[in-house]
């Protein structure tokens, strides 16, 4: 490891190290790059604890944008991420999401359908006679449509995506080292001028980005320039139905409830209730929570979960964004090498590619070329200009 490097990445999981294999991609970047990583098992990161999937039906356009770019690079995996020949072997399954719709949420979901069309999405609304046939295991009580993609979402590796990025960008030049940031110095103007590592060490940086996850809230405290980024425990169930339910994808019912395969079992996702969702770094498990709140649901949407086998859960953290629920991304002038790129609130893995290449572009050329990523800039939270991204789950 050198004294000094042009650009540090606090954090190294699917944010830091897309970042990283960006910059060390771009033939118009020369500086040289360090990514900090205090855990480089991941065993805790969210990106490692997430469902993994990714959506276009967004009801803003730049989060329809950015998942636009995301799937293109899912797609072309193997060519732009194999190292000598190497497959990558994301695992990538096409398959559309399918949003659920009550009488009451019917016309928001048609409205948003309209609009994601305008945006390019091969998005449809089904009427009840075409959702059950294709869908034949679902309950229709209490549904009156649904909207899915014909492609352009799914659901892939994330932690085999993170270690593409990871490994690419090392072939690239990148230093990844094992330790934790645990001090930001600054110049008087503001300016960041290096960090102090967790064993003392001290390495100077043109550019600091915070990829520190649902750290993120805290580290920036280390600038003064604190965002509002919390931890929020999400709990995910795997569980075995002994009836395969034919064409199954991710589901969101119209309350929220998301299910979808993962190899022969499902995966089961409920968000808490809004006055029950701590800020917390705990990771622990509440099985009653599957009893009290999921269970039920679930048999009513789909009876033949009514014979379901429990197989694991496990928890990971949101990097929970409560202004809006959208990234936080860019700079601000009083720390002006100081990146952020945080907030992601359930979309950090779907928009890793979009933002890695954004934010490598913004420390290249000062701006952003491919796409402009500029709405989810973070001044608009220091200047209480709220994105609401209103398909939220
Ligand atoms: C249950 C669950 C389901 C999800 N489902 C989806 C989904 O389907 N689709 C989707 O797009 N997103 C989903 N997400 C969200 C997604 O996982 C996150 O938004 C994304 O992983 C964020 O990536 P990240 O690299 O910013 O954070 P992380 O993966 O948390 O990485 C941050 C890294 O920073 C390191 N770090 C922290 N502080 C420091 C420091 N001071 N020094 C050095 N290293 C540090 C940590 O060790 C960590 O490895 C889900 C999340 C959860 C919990």
């Amino acid at each position: 490891m050198k004294d000094s490097y042009d650009v540090i990445i606090a954090g190294g999981a699917i944010i830091g190290s897309s970042i990283a294999h960006h910059l060390a991609a771009d033939k118009n970047f020369t500086g040289s790059v360090l990514v900090v990583e205090k855990d480089p098992t991941y065993a805790s990161s969210s990106t490692t604890k997430s469902a993994s999937s990714i959506r276009q039906q967004f009801s803003t356009e730049i989060n329809i944008k950015i998942s636009q770019f995301g799937i293109d690079l899912l797609r072309r995996a193997e060519e732009l991420l194999s190292v000598n020949g190497e497959h990558t072997g994301i695992h990538f399954t096409e398959r559309g999401y399918l949003l659920l719709a009550s009488e009451a949420t019917l016309p928001t979901l048609r409205d948003r359908v309209k609009f994601q069309q305008s945006h390019g999405v091969a998005v449809d609304v089904l009427g009840m006679d075409e959702l059950l046939t294709r869908f034949p295991w679902l309950n229709p009580e209490g549904l009156a449509g649904a909207a899915t993609t014909r492609q352009g979402e799914g659901w892939f590796d994330a932690h085999i995506l993170l270690s593409a990025f990871r490994r690419k960008a090392i072939s690239n030049s990148v230093t990844y080292t094992a330790s934790e940031v645990t001090e930001v110095e600054q110049a008087p103007d503001g300016r960041v001028t290096g960090v102090v590592l967790s064993d003392g060490s001290r390495v100077g940086c043109g550019t600091l980005v915070n990829a520190t996850g649902a750290y993120a809230g805290l580290f920036s405290e280390k600038v003064g320039l604190r965002i509002p980024v919390d931890p929020r425990k999400r709990t995910v169930f795997v569980v075995n139905c002994p009836t395969e339910l034919t064409n199954c994808t991710t589901v969101i019912d119209s309350d929220g409830l998301t299910f979808r395969p993962e190899g022969r079992s499902y995966i089961i996702h409920l968000g808490p209730e809004p006055d029950n969702d701590p800020i917390t770094f705990d990771l622990d498990i509440d099985h009653t929570d599957f009893d009290k709140r999921i269970w039920e649901r679930l048999a009513h949407r789909v009876p033949a979960f009514e014979a379901l086998r429990m197989v694991s859960a496990w928890a990971g953290h949101y990097d929970f964004n409560p202004f809006d629920h959208n990234a936080l991304l860019g700079t601000m002038p009083q720390v002006p090498n100081f990146v952020f790129a945080n907030g992601f609130s359930g979309h950090g893995v779907m928009q890793a590619p979009a933002v890695g290449r954004g934010i490598a572009e913004l420390i290249t050329y000062g701006s952003y070329r491919t796409l402009d990523l500029s709405p989810l800039s973070v001044s608009r939270y220091f200047e209480n200009s709220p994105l609401q991204e209103l398909n939220v789950y």
